[in-house]
């Protein structure tokens, strides 16, 4: 018996209100991250939040994933703060690792010259293959039909007074998003190029109605333009469909994780804009957020959720890649 949201009670501006007056679809869903021993306060400070905003409602429960055994003190420090079920495990060699084919070698000398952000850190490319490739596949994802992902030391700053799985299952919704920023192209030097080696060996993949002018310029490459994946909602069917490994399986083969610095937001953008059309596509836009470096406050958070922030301070409207998603038809 969970809370339902009387029709009348839905405040304007809410993406709520799109929701179909029906009872609540209970979806088997979790919150999951990756995370480190080390973030231990920083999450703890993103399940105050989403316990305050959200969970103390709807009690989804959460799974924490490392690529070393928790601590007890964290495991402890995190189930202290709710009552919904947690579980916690570590990560197998195959996922967080290298693939055979990858010259280690060539794979360091691309990390020591490296000079744009993270790009001298191996872990970081672990932990970008393994967002794209392999966290959908872990073993307790395994019975969910939905995921929402959250990350240490973000922040939301408005209540969520409805459930977004919910939402996403009732409107057939298959990605949900709520920052789109642009990429450092240096990361990604042939992403755009493995893209389109993939769409011509697998042309049956690709969506009729697909969101690729989006994510490309007048030229025909990609834009940068990517959803930020710390925040994401996600049909995990999506993930798990036949579309998107094959296309992680082409881009792992051509070494672009190591040998660059792919990370998983172009990555799952680029299969969103081959694979789904926009109304399969929903932007949080009422979900106040904020992951360090930028911010999206809702405009009437003067009005909606006890929200906590400036909307003027945190305009993700005016951003290039937003505005073109609204202006895309
Ligand atoms: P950014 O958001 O791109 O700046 O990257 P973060 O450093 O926030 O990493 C993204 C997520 O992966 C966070 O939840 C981190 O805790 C987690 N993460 C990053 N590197 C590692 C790692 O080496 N081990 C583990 N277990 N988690 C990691
Ligand atoms: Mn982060």
């Amino acid at each position: 018996n969970l809370p339902t949201i009387p029709n009348g009670l839905q405040r304007a501006g809410s993406q709520a209100k799109e929701v179909v007056d029906t009872p609540p679809i209970r979806k088997k869903a979790a919150l999951v991250s990756l995370v480190r021993n080390t973030d231990l306060f920083g999450m703890r400070k993103t399940i105050r939040q989403i316990e305050d905003r959200f969970n103390y409602k709807y009690n989804y429960p959460y799974i924490f994933l490392n690529d070393v055994p928790f601590t007890e003190e964290f495991k402890k420090g995190i189930q202290s703060l709710t009552s919904s079920n947690v579980t916690f495990d570590t990560l197998d060699s195959e996922s967080w690792g290298y693939p055979p084919w990858i010259d280690r070698e060539k794979a360091k000398q691309a990390r020591d010259k490296a000079d744009y952000i993270n790009g001298k850190s191996e872990s970081y490319r672990f932990m970008c293959r393994f967002q794209s490739g392999y966290v959908y596949r872990h073993p307790l994802l395994k019975n969910l039909d939905f995921y929402w992902r959250i990350e240490p030391d973000v922040k939301y700053f408005c209540d969520i007074d409805y459930d977004p799985f919910d939402f996403m299952a009732k409107n057939k919704k298959v990605y949900g998003w709520n920052m789109a920023p642009n990429e450092y192209m240096k990361t990604i030097p042939t992403l755009w190029k493995v893209t389109k080696d993939f769409m011509k060996e697998y042309p049956e993949h690709i969506n009729e109605n697909n969101l690729l002018k989006w994510a490309t310029n007048e030229k025909g490459e990609y834009n940068g333009c990517h959803f930020w994946t710390n925040f994401e909602v996600v049909d995990l069917k999506f993930y798990r469909s036949k579309a998107y490994s094959d296309y992680f399986n082409f881009l792992d083969k051509s070494g672009g994780f190591f040998y660059e610095r792919w990370g998983d937001a172009p990555v799952h953008t680029l299969a969103v804009a081959m694979f789904l059309s926009k109304d399969q596509v929903h932007f949080f836009k009422d979900i106040g957020y904020y992951h360090p470096a930028m911010g999206s406050c809702p405009k009437d958070s003067d009005r909606i959720g006890k929200c906590v922030c400036n909307p003027k301070e945190h305009n993700q409207m005016s951003y290039g890649c937003v505005r073109s998603w609204l202006d895309l038809k």
